[in-house]
């Protein structure tokens, strides 16, 4: 059975540094490959903890859609656990340039500890054990940020992580079977590079996924009970819409 597993739903900062939601990423288990996206704070107890627990070193690869913290906070420490403290060499780190070259949040002494470091590039695919994880559109969100279309033998799984709107994302996410989409604002608010939830209804609305996952929530959707409202967005956006919590399970 292939599952993804949020080890954390907090979006933003004030629900994350009070950890009222956990922020520990987001783990995919498919046909047999095992990584892990975006390890925030905490991403390595959540992963033990968690029931049953989940092995961070048999991971093969590690995403980073961007630098911010509460992404990229347990980078190198998932660099060590996937290949034992350094000691064996395996796995692939996909990175934007920056978290590299510029303040890096990957750091020096632990870049060679991966077999791969694959610097992810819009338009690029590339190849990931069995999988093909294709990167389709920079998004726009200060820095640089990426999610990516994992296609499977029989499914396309995507990840929209933190960005704002701008219509060209539905064509680069379209033919995705499954989408997660990082949603932390209950309404839109000017100059904050983040979607808002009819933002989020909108690219599900259009691209017609057979299941969208929302995750990475702000205070406000706390606020308003985002969990409450499955059915009525279902409804509107005419699609099954997940909303996902700390430690849930997503079988398909
Ligand atoms: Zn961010």
């Amino acid at each position: 059975m292939n599952y993804i597993k949020f080890l954390g739903t907090a979006g933003a900062r004030f629900v994350m540094i009070s950890q009222l939601r956990y922020s520990g990423g987001i783990f995919f288990s498919i046909d047999g490959i095992f990584f892990i996206v975006d390890p925030g704070p905490g991403t390595l107890v959540r992963a033990v903890q968690s029931k049953p627990k989940i092995d961070l070193t048999k991971i093969d690869g590690i995403f980073l859609s961007h630098r911010h913290i509460d992404h990229s906070c347990e980078i190198n420490l998932m660099i060590e656990v996937m290949t034992d403290g350094g000691f064996k060499k395996k796995g692939v780190v996909f990175a934007p340039s920056d978290c590299l070259f510029e303040d890096p949040v990957i750091l020096l002494y632990c870049r060679n500890f991966p077999e791969k470091l694959e610097i992810i590039e819009e338009k690029k695919k590339y190849e990931f054990k069995n999988l093909e994880l294709g990167i389709p559109i920079k998004h726009r969100h200060g820095v640089e940020t990426y999610g990516f279309k994992l296609k499977t033998k029989d499914k396309i799984i995507s990840y929209i992580p933190d960005t704002e709107f701008f219509p060209d994302l539905i064509g680069a996410y379209s033919g995705s079977h499954i989408l997660i989409i990082n949603t932390v604002l209950y309404e839109k608010r000017e100059n904050i590079q983040h979607l808002c939830l009819s933002e989020a209804e909108e690219i599900i609305r259009n691209i017609k996924p057979e299941k969208a996952i929302l995750t990475h929530f702000g205070m406000t959707m706390l606020k308003n009970k985002i969990w409450e409202k499955k059915e009525e967005i279902s409804k509107r956006v005419n699609t099954e819409v997940i909303i996902a919590n700390d430690g849930m399970t997503f079988e398909f």
